[in-house]
Parts: C-alpha cells; sequence; structure tokens
C-alpha cells in the first residue's frame, strides 16, 4: 500500500543521491543513499559513522548528513575510503536500511488506503527543524515507530523556512529570539516533480486568491514525509510567509497555514495519487481537510449531509491539550474572508460553515479548529487516561452538555520511539540482557522480564556512564552559553567546575509555558539555597524555549536566573540554551531525577519523563499526564494531582512547591547518597533493577515502549477497543 520507492518523490530522491555520490569516492557512495533516509538516525552507529567522516563538520552541519556529504573536504573523503572499519559499517548501514525496506508490509484489516498522518510539527532529528515541542517529538516518533513496523502511514506536514526559533539568552535570564533561513535544496529532502520534470506546483485557496505551493519529500525509513511549502516566488509576499515560521503569532498567517495544511493536504494527496484510507489529525491543526474531502464529494454530485457524512468516515482526531493556547479561535470575519470559498464550495451558507468550527452553534462565537476536529472525525482520542476524563468534560458543550462520559472521546496514552531516546549505554545494557531483536518485541511485557535479573552494578554502571556523558556535555555547552552571553569570566567557568559525574543530577527541560511552572522550582529562595548550597552535592540541568509572544513564561526564566544568582547557586544549576532534540537526548539520558509540576489537570501526557523512565530515570512529578498511569508508588514519586481541590492557584502553588522540596531534602538526595559497599544504592533501592524493570514491563504493556505508539494504526479498527 505504501511503498517508499515508487510514491512520487522516489526518483527525485535517487537522482539526488547519485548527484551526492558523484563527488565522493566511489567507496563511500553507498553512503550518499544512506543520508537521503533519516533511518541513519536512530541505528546505533548512524550517527557516529556520519560524524567520524568529520567530527568538527557534523556539528556545522547541524548534524546533516547531506551537508556531511556536500562540503565533506578531498582528503577526508580519502581517509575515509581508505580506512577498511568505515567501509564495513557502511556496508553494513546500508544493509540494514536495505532490509528495512525489503519488508513485507504489516496487514491491517479494514483498511482501504494508507494512513496519512497530517501535523502542523514533525520532530523527526536536529537536522530537520520543523518542531517546537512534544507535539513534533511525538508525531516524528509514530513514523519512526510506522517505519519499524512497516505499518501503511504517510506523514504530511508543512515546510517550515525559518524553523522555529533559536533562542539565546541574556545575562538576565531574558530570551532573545532569532531566526536562521534553512535551505530545503541542503536537507535530506527532494522536491517532488511532475511528469515534465518541473517542480510539482499545486495551489490553495486564501482570502479570495490562490496560493500555490510545493511538496517536497523527506523519508523517514519506510515512511515518506510529505512536506507543503509555500515560499514561491509567484505568490503575495504575505502568502510567501504562510510556511516561514512554526507557530507564527500573525494570526492571518496561522491561518493560511492551516488553510494549507488542511486543504493543501487533500490537493497534495490527490496529485501524488495517494488516495488515504484514513486521515489522522494530530491536533486540530489540519482539519480543513475534512472539508475539503466533502467538497470533492459535493463537486462530484453528493448531497452536503451525505459529503459530510463520508469525510467524516475518513478522519480521525487526537487532542492534544486542554490549555486554551492549544486550541485557539479566530476572529469571524476574516476566518470568513480566508476560507469564504469553502462554504460556497460546500453549497451551505456562511453560518452552518461558521457553526462546524463552533462549540455552540448558533452562537456567536469565535471559530477554531479544534470544534471542527471534532465533528467531522469518526473517532477522537485524548492522550493519556486523565486527559481523556479531562477532555470530556472540556467538550460536553460540544455534544449538548451531555453527560462527560457519554462524550465519544477515547484516549490513547502517548508512547515513546525507544531507539531515539535510550542513551548509548542503557541501549548497550539492554541490548545484553533482552535478546537478539528485543526492539521489535519491545511491547511485549515478558521481553522485558530479564531487566529483574540484570545485577544492580550494571544497571549502575550504566547510570553513571549516562550521567557522566551528560556531564561532559553539560560541562562544555555551559561554557560556550555562558560565553555568548557576555558572563564575567570567573562566571563562565562555575558550573563546568563544579558539576561533577558522580553528583545527584535533577532534569527539568520541556516548552516554557507557564501551566508547566518552572517557578515552583524557584519558589523558596531560602530552602532552594538549602537544597543546592548547604546539604550533600546537587545539580540541577534546565532547557527549554518559551514561545515568543509568551512574557509570562519569558519572565519565569529571568526569575530563575534571578533565584539563582541571589541564593549564589549559579555553579549548580545549568540552563542549556536553545532546548531541541539534540540537547533533550543526553538529558533524558542521563538525568537522576526527571522533575515535572505542571498545574493539573493540564499535562496531557508529558513523553520526556517516559524518555527518562526508560533510561532508568525516576520521575518527581505531579500525578497528571502519563504519570498518574505510570507512577506505581514506588518507582519514583509523585506531587498530588488534584484539580482543583478547594483552593486557589495561589495556594496551591505554595503547597506543591513545598510539597517537592520536602521530597527533595527528605527522600530523594538521602536515597542517592544511601549506598552499599561497592557504592551501588542499597539493595531495593528505588534505582534497583526491581522497580526498573516493573517500570518497563507496565509501560510496555500499556503500548508506551512500542515502537509505534498504536493511535494512528488503533483509530483505523472501530471495532478495537482502545483501552
Ligand atoms: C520529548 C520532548 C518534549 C516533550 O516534553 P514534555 O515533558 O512532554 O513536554 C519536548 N521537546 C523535546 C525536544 C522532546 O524531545
Amino acid at each position: 500500500m505504501v511503498d517508499i520507492t515508487t510514491l512520487p518523490g522516489a526518483r527525485e530522491a535517487d537522482d539526488r543521491a547519485a548527484e551526492l555520490a558523484w563527488r565522493l569516492p566511489a567507496e563511500l557512495a553507498p553512503l550518499a543513499r544512506i543520508a537521503l533516509d533519516y533511518r541513519w538516525a536512530w541505528d546505533p552507529d548512524g550517527s557516529d559513522l556520519f560524524r567520524a567522516l568529520d567530527p568538527h563538520a557534523w556539528e556545522l552541519n547541524a548534524r546533516n548528513p547531506v551537508r556531511q556529504l556536500a562540503d565533506l573536504a578531498p582528503h577526508a573523503a580519502e581517509i575515509a575510503a581508505s580506512h577498511g572499519p568505515t567501509l564495513e559499517r557502511i556496508a553494513r548501514l546500508q544493509a540494514v536500511l536495505e532490509h528495512d525496506r525489503a519488508r513485507p508490509e504489516t496487514a491491517i484489516g479494514g483498511l482501504d488506503g494508507p494512513v496519512v498522518f497530517v501535523c502542523a510539527e514533525f520532530g523527526v532529528h536536529p537536522s530537520l527543524p520543523i518542531y517546537s515541542g512534544g507535539l513534533g517529538a511525538l508525531a516524528g516518533d509514530i513514523l519512526k515507530g510506522a517505519s519499524d513496523r512497516a505499518l501503511p502511514l504517510i506523514g504530511v506536514g508543512l515546510l517550515y523556512r525559518k524553523g522555529y526559533f533559536q533562542q539565546r539568552l541574556d545575562r538576565t535570564g531574558l530570551q532573545h529570539e532569532y531566526w536562521t533561513q534553512i535551505m530545503p535544496e541542503r536537507l535530506p529532502t527532494v522536491q517532488v516533480r511532475d511528469e515534465v520534470g518541473a517542480p510539482l506546483t499545486l495551489s490553495f485557496p486564501f482570502f479570495g486568491r490562490d496560493v500555490a505551493f510545493h511538496v517536497w519529500r523527506a523519508e523517514i525509513g519506510r515512511v515518506p514525509l510529505y512536506l507543503l511549502d509555500a515560499e514561491l516566488e509567484e505568490n503575495d509576499p504575505l502568502d510567501r510567509w504562510i510556511t516561514a515560521r512554526l507557530y507564527e503569532g500573525n494570526p492571518l498567517t496561522r491561518l493560511g497555514q492551516y488553510g494549507l495544511l488542511g486543504l493543501g493536504t487533500v490537493r497534495a494527496l490527490r496529485a501524488l495519487g495517494i488516495d488515504p484510507g484514513v486521515l489522522h489529525f494530530n491536533e486540530g491543526h489540519p482539519a480543513l481537510a475534512a472539508l475539503e474531502l466533502a467538497a470533492e464529494q459535493v463537486a462530484a454530485g453528493m448531497a452536503i449531509d451525505d459529503a459530510l457524512a463520508a469525510a467524516r468516515d475518513r478522519c480521525v482526531f487526537t487532542t492534544h491539550t486542554p490549555v486554551p493556547a492549544g486550541n485557539e479561535t479566530y476572529e469571524t470575519a476574516s476566518f470568513l474572508e480566508a476560507f469564504g470559498d469553502l462554504p460556497h464550495r460546500l453549497g451551505i451558507d456562511a453560518e452552518r460553515f461558521l457553526d462546524l468550527c463552533r462549540v455552540h452553534p448558533g452562537s456567536d462565537e469565535w471559530p477554531g479548529m479544534t470544534p471542527l476536529a471534532l465533528r467531522l472525525s469518526r473517532r477522537a482520542n485524548a492522550v493519556s487516561l486523565r486527559h481523556g476524563e479531562v477532555a470530556r468534560e472540556m467538550w460536553r458543550p460540544l455534544y449538548g452538555g451531555v453527560e462527560a462520559d457519554e462524550v465519544p472521546i477515547t484516549h490513547v496514552t502517548n508512547g515513546i520511539h525507544l531507539p531515539t531516546f535510550l542513551s548509548p549505554p542503557m541501549r548497550g545494557l539492554l541490548d545484553r540482557h533482552l535478546g537478539e531483536g528485543w526492539l521489535a518485541r519491545a511491547a511485549e511485557a515478558e521481553t522485558w522480564a530479564p531487566v529483574d535479573t540484570i545485577p544492580d552494578e550494571e544497571l549502575w554502571a550504566a547510570r553513571n556512564e549516562a550521567r557522566r556523558l551528560l556531564v561532559d556535555y553539560v560541562k562544555v555547552k555551559s561554557v560556550q552559553d555562558r560565553l555568548l552571553r557576555g558572563e564575567d569570566p570567573e562566571r563562565v567557568k562555575a558550573v563546568a567546575e563544579t558539576f561533577a559525574e558522580d553528583t545527584l543530577t535533577l532534569g527539568f527541560a520541556r516548552r516554557i509555558a507557564t501551566y508547566k511552572r518552572l517557578f515552583l522550582l524557584t519558589y523558596d529562595p531560602e530552602r532552594v539555597r538549602r537544597i543546592f548550597a548547604d546539604g550533600p552535592p546537587v545539580q540541577l540541568v534546565l532547557a527549554g524555549k518559551a514561545h515568543p509572544l509568551d512574557d509570562n513564561a519569558k519572565q519565569m526564566l529571568v526569575d530563575v536566573f534571578g533565584l539563582s544568582e541571589a541564593v549564589g547557586i549559579t555553579s549548580r544549576v545549568a540552563f542549556l540554551e536553545n532546548y531541541d532534540l539534540s540537547v533533550a537526548a543526553p538529558i533524558v539520558g542521563g538525568c537522576d531525577v526527571w522533575l515535572n509540576v505542571p498545574r493539573p489537570p493540564l499535562e496531557a501526557s508529558g513523553t520526556s519523563g517516559m524518555k527518562s523512565a526508560a533510561n532508568g530515570g525516576l520521575n518527581l512529578s505531579v500525578l497528571d499526564g502519563w504519570w498518574s498511569e505510570g507512577y506505581d508508588g514506588e518507582n519514583g514519586w509523585e506531587i498530588d494531582g488534584d484539580a482543583f481541590a478547594g483552593e486557589d492557584e495561589a495556594t496551591q502553588d505554595a503547597r506543591h512547591a513545598h510539597a517537592l522540596y520536602d521530597i527533595l531534602e527528605q527522600r530523594v538526595i538521602p536515597l542517592f547518597a544511601d549506598r552499599d559497599a561497592d557504592g551501588i544504592p542499597a539493595a531495593g533501592s528505588r534505582w534497583s533493577s526491581a522497580p526498573c524493570g516493573r517500570t518497563a514491563r507496565a509501560s510496555a504493556r500499556r503500548g508506551w515502549l512500542r515502537s509505534t505508539p498504536r493511535g494512528s494504526i488503533r483509530t483505523t479498527r472501530p471495532d478495537e477497543s482502545l483501552a
């Protein structure tokens, strides 16, 4: 159903590979094809192989293998070409990629076309900067997992020419943003061409004009990811901005993005000859696609109600957040002007069109994409058990105020792609103990049973090694970040001189959004000073970007900086700038304790905690999102997740902050110090094999460690229970 070697863009990828190979010594030529398929990114040797060609250039090239090869200096190419072990590594990786593609597709009953998974962001690899946070990381994981399981899935997204944004902080902690321009010609992406070899050019209606767009293709193993791009000279300068920046603040540009992602996706699929069995909206942004499907049917003579029902039958929807900023609405007049062509093509009046996008039909509410997605999907799911409850309560009005348990929103708790987020030492440990081919069986609880019998000293050695890798990384990056911030010379090396590989390491890294409450970490300066300055050594790694327009979130960063300064702990707190997938991997791998303090019940899932747990880290988290399912009483620590416990936000903040400090002081810090004669955490400790194995088995049973999160595929089988 999905054959990446014949779908549009395949020939272009082969041509591009040939062009890249032409410049390389013949021995290295296979690397050119490997570079165009991100499958290398989750092979344990892929990154090291490209890096080894020229380690310095690898970082300068933002770990982009196409640039690495295109710019490879002749002498570096010659050295690699005459190095036997390098050639063996290339041959092995090539064989892995080819074997992966040669596997037969996994059949899914009841599906008459591929699953087309549509999302505003995809976090596949740091070299493809079209993501901002958890939604994108999950979408990237889903594509990789689908490739691993040979599922018939195709991704569609937008090619943002300026990505999200690059973050710099000044000495006060104030965030400054800047944007760099990507050149898709220099990425592992190829432009899809038409029969005569010209760029395939399509268009969608927006504000009464036709906005033209091109289609690019990236290969995520067996899964093609098509990326739509409106940066065309023939477009109005405002329209060219549609694919400039992810989560653009300008509402008209945002509408353009939803137009392209919704209407454009369906038009692109038609032009590519892809007839979707199901369209999966990962978040509401692409929901206009359902109306484009309906408009096609109306054009073919179907009555509007039947056309809407037919469209609904093809679409499924995953809602990812109860936070209003993730379910935004748009001023009615401009919404109508932007998409006025749609009601016309559907043969309905403007009010009926708006009503499809409103919670309360017949009201004068501003329209939004989430109500549209809920109305026009045959199945909707939230991303954790708790979020399911929250979403059903939240969207009751859309279903005429029925009881929450009658609201047709189910849940599929998010999962993670293990090979992407396991640290090398933990991957090595599991490879040694879980048996040949264990990753393919990662979703089965029995696969994880041997974890119980891993000797504690081996598990601890892997944890120590992962922490050491993180500390090395933090030392280098913190000096660079501090030099760029223009900090005082004696301050520049403070973290590098203080951070130690055997010190308890806490981590907090995620988008800096108000509801994630970074400020709880610094709520009580006196207690923070006691924990970080007076007691046994503890170090904290922080990272995260605030949305450029979120002044509240930016202020939280300034406050953290101010407090670290005021209580004299700047050498124990490392803020790593420009959080992205390349920063996330060493942090989730190396931290001993992963902190998460969202305001309940606003954390829909929170996958970074799963990444830490898979690496043997312990979560200390508010019982919200995935943790309210993942916590078993002994595999980490809880802060209560009561949503509205008869208190106001300020009281809840104070209570949670003190709970956090209490747990750190009374439980986490003493536990880390409690060692046997060999320096291993005391028998039965939370860091030993038994709780680790229990967490892994429970996670596997729930599908969180499956290389493919279940959502997109499960939702294609209406008969199958999602529980
Ligand atoms: C996993 C991941 C996230 C999600 O983190 P949450 O704690 O779920 O918000 C965000 N950004 C990156 C880069 C990630 O890898």
